[in-house]
């Protein structure tokens, strides 16, 4: 798991399994944030790609 370019931040969206709260964290990241309402560990829902089309 060795990446040449550290500088780059991956966003990924993270979800609350108990609420579907998202938010959108940037990667790499020491821990998982959590819920604001819950105060649970959010999950990571989907990663984000900002060089995507739609
Ligand atoms: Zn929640």
């Amino acid at each position: 798991m060795e990446r040449s370019d550290r500088s780059k931040q991956e966003p990924v969206e993270v979800i609350c399994p108990k609420c579907r709260y998202t938010e959108i964290i940037y990667l790499p990241v020491d821990d998982l944030p959590s819920c604001p309402k819950c105060h649970i560990r959010m999950s990571i829902s989907e990663l984000l790609d900002e060089g995507k089309s739609y």
